[in-house]
């Protein structure tokens, strides 16, 4: 037996069930990342700031999204790391149990509570009330719940309603039961072969979570190549992790047909038909990207303009067509992650302040733009990309993009750690001249163990504006993985035998 959705995690759930009319400074709908970004920023400046969630503060982000499938992932590695101590003469067998796996994933969840319950904001100064919101007049939201419904009345709004699953438009799929990252998390028994329909980052760390978990894994992805974002010598990495971890890839996997079939003597299963083969599994996993909730939110009546795409808004996070709304997160479109939400939820938060927040959030803007934030895909090997990939950069600066690469063969930290395979490359430009002083990186990629944090590193000096040879020079403990940051940017304006090696880029790598 499970307990109920209801009761679970009940410390996130607002308890605010009034009727009394409500009247603040700055209304924030939806308490996920954005949303407790942009309340925070708001309450800080001594505003009276309300925060309406119809189901449990923490988002996506908390319950369904990172911290589960992280935290997934980490329980994958160690069984992983147990699996792989035989060569120190431990001998590991056996499937990991089920039950704690998932215990696990619930207990980093409530570690949370401290800064993510209704208690702990209210102690902040925002005020978090039970319900579902929509506009019904200018100014104005109507909020309801299991009691009736109340008004809410604000000089400054923020929607931070995130987004929901994109069902993928294939015959038969609304008609098989089919899990998303709202459930995955919670099945009370190990799938015991799942099938993943998309190959972004999302199928690609549970399709690896899943398989090394126990079950047998199925990703089909529609794409010639896995995280089509990323540049292609990432995708390959990956999907030989993929591969050698016994997940079975289909690329350029378009389904047909999907239609639920006997899997085994009692049990029904979900068969998904490819051109020419069939693949019959006992669950579906749908990872197939999300789409902004900007439905039912009554934003015609406030004269905001949105697309499926999202709210419609200037950089700055202001609605184009209601000045006094401000889109954060997964609402407003683009790519979606955490750090994006938070980022937009701090200009809309500094937007919702008045006459110099908004200054602030104009002049905040460009460093926050989607392009100029780094993503991560936290496989085992991980891979993590920022700005231009080298077919981007040579097409848009043609014949002045270069490329250097680094292997991490020469990284000392990843031999002593016996961390496998992993590169960086990274992207830049040559002023018109060919002047190294004119050198801009304009994009990297790295896989590899701690990609993550290395992606970082190596995108703080051309998003800092600092010049690639302060960073090239810059001496770094040893032995780090960081190392191989400097080791790179070395390579930009040298050669040798463990610095990147350059080449010009191509604008067909991908
Ligand atoms: C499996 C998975 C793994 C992920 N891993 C990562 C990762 O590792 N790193 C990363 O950066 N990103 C990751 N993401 C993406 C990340 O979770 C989202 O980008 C982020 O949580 C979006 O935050 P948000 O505040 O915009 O939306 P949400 O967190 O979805 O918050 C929206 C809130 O609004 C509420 N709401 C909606 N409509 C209403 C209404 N009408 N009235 C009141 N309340 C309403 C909802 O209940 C919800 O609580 C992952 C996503 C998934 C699915």
């Amino acid at each position: 037996m499970t307990d109920s959705s209801e009761s679970r995690h009940a410390w996130a759930r607002p308890t605010d069930l009034d009727l009394t009319p409500l009247t603040a400074d700055v209304v924030v709908i939806g308490g996920g990342s954005a949303g407790l970004t942009a309340a925070g920023v708001a309450a800080s400046q001594g505003r009276r700031v309300v925060m309406v969630e119809r189901d449990r503060t923490g988002g996506e982000c908390l319950f369904t999204g990172c911290v589960p499938s992280k935290t997934l992932m980490s329980l994958a590695g160690r069984v992983h790391a147990a699996r792989g101590a035989q060569a120190l003469g431990l001998s590991v067998t056996g499937q990991p149990d089920w039950a704690a796996v998932r215990a696990e994933v619930r207990r980093v969840i409530d570690s949370f509570e401290r800064v993510d319950a209704p208690a702990a904001l209210a102690a902040t100064g925002v005020q978090v009330i039970a319900g579902e919101a929509a506009f019904v007049s200018p100014h104005v939201l109507e909020v309801m719940h299991a009691r009736g419904q109340r008004t809410v009345t604000a000089a400054e709004f923020i929607l931070a309603t995130g987004s929901q699953v994109r069902v993928p438009d294939v015959p038969g799929l609304r008609g098989v039961p089919f899990l998303t990252h709202e459930t995955v998390f919670e099945l009370p028994e190990r799938p015991e072969h799942l099938i993943v329909m998309g190959g972004g980052a999302v199928g690609c760390e549970l399709s690896q979570a899943f398989a090394r978990l126990g079950s047998r894994v199925t990703l089909l992805h529609t794409g010639a190549r896995l995280l089509p974002r990323d540049e292609p010598e990432a995708s390959a990495a990956v999907l030989k992790a993929l591969r050698a971890d016994g997940v079975t890839v289909h690329l350029n996997a378009h389904a047909r047909q999907v239609q639920t079939r006997r899997v085994q003597v009692q049990a029904d299963g979900v068969q998904v038909e490819l051109p020419g083969q069939a693949v019959l599994g006992t669950h579906l996993l749908l990872a197939t990207g999300k789409r902004p909730r900007v439905q039912g939110l009554g934003l015609e009546v406030i004269g905001a303009p949105f697309t499926e795409d999202g709210l419609t808004v200037r950089p700055s996070m202001q609605s184009v067509g209601c000045a006094y709304l401000w889109g954060a997160g997964d609402v407003v479109g683009g790519p979606m992650f955490t750090h994006g939400a938070t980022e937009r939820g701090t200009l809309a938060g500094l937007g919702s302040l008045g006459p110099l927040g908004r200054v602030a959030a104009r002049l905040r803007a460009p460093a926050g733009r989607a392009e100029r934030i780094p993503h991560v895909t936290f496989t085992d090997p991980e891979a993590a990309q920022w700005g231009l990939t080298e077919a981007q950069a040579a097409q848009t600066h043609r014949g002045r993009a270069v490329v250097v690469e680094y292997d991490f063969s020469h990284l000392d930290r990843a031999a002593t750690e016996n961390a496998g395979e992993g590169f960086v490359k990274l992207v830049a430009v040559r002023d018109r001249l060919g002047s190294p002083l004119g050198l801009q990186v304009v994009g990297a990629q790295v896989v590899g163990r701690r990609a993550g944090e290395l992606i970082q590193l190596l995108s703080v000096t051309p998003r800092l504006g600092i010049h690639p040879l302060r960073t090239a020079l810059l001496p770094v403990p040893y032995p780090t993985f960081a190392e191989a940051v400097r080791q790179t940017y070395l390579g930009l304006f040298t050669q040798g035998e463990h610095f990147g090696r350059s080449r010009p880029a191509r604008p067909d790598a991908g």
